[in-house]
């Protein structure tokens, strides 16, 4: 089971790659947590700029995540391809993509939920304002500090965010639909009707 997970940032693309990680007993690899635990200067560089990574790099170090023991019976693929040369790369290495997860929103239930967002800044908990709210306003539950907002998670720099994601992948969704391994999941609901509508599309298809 080979999979590559696509979703604009906010969706909850983490949470859904988890528990499908689990189900089909694949490893998650997401290259962004990857680079995130780097630490080779000249990538720390690229990701303190907020720019990509080069191709080059990317790929050498997804060929060799994809060689590991863990991979033999798939994977999810996630922030990998992000450039038509990643995809091409993986279909010259001859790596068999069984599926391609689109996870759509809808740009304004996406802001409104990460605005809501409140995170521990001592335990990383993470709450919300409307949907899980911590027994005692603005506290964490877990360790009593003061929760906050994520800077990135203000309504503005959310839409941005997902400005550029729709803007970078537009090339990469219409590459897979080209080649009918696309699926369309509408994923701003419920998580666990997310992942149903998921595996039901998978046992269906592959
Ligand atoms: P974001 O934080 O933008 O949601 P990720 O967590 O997926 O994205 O990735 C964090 C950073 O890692 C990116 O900004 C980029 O510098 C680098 N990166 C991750 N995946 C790739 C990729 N496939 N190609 C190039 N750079 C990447
Ligand atoms: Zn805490």
């Amino acid at each position: 089971m080979n999979i590559i997970i696509f979703g604009p940032p906010g969706i909850g693309k983490g949470s859904v790659s988890g528990l499908l990680k689990d189900k089909y007993r694949v490893p998650h690899i997401s290259t962004g947590n990857i680079f995130r635990e780097s630490s080779d200067k000249r990538i720390r560089h690229y990701l303190e700029k907020g720019l990509l990574v080069p191709d080059e790099d990317v790929m050498r170090v997804v060929e060799k995540r994809l060689k590991e023991k863990d991979c033999q019976n798939g994977f999810i693929l996630d922030g990998f391809p992000r450039t038509l040369e990643q995809a091409g790369f993986l279909e010259e290495k001859g790596v068999k993509i069984s599926i391609v997860l689109n996870l759509l929103g809808d740009t304004d239930v996406i802001v409104a939920r990460l605005s809501g967002r409140l995170i521990c800044p001592k335990c990383g908990a993470i709450y919300h304002i409307r949907n899980i709210k911590p027994k005692k306003k603005g506290i964490c539950d877990k360790c009593g500090t003061e929760l906050v907002h994520r800077k990135d998670d203000q309504p503005d720099v959310v839409r941005n965010r997902i400005d550029v994601y729709r803007k970078q992948t537009k090339v990469l969704i219409e590459y897979y639909r080209k080649r009918n391994l696309l699926v369309d999941i509408q994923a701003d609901g419920q998580l666990s009707d997310v992942v149903n509508n998921i595996t039901a599309v998978i046992e269906d298809k592959v």
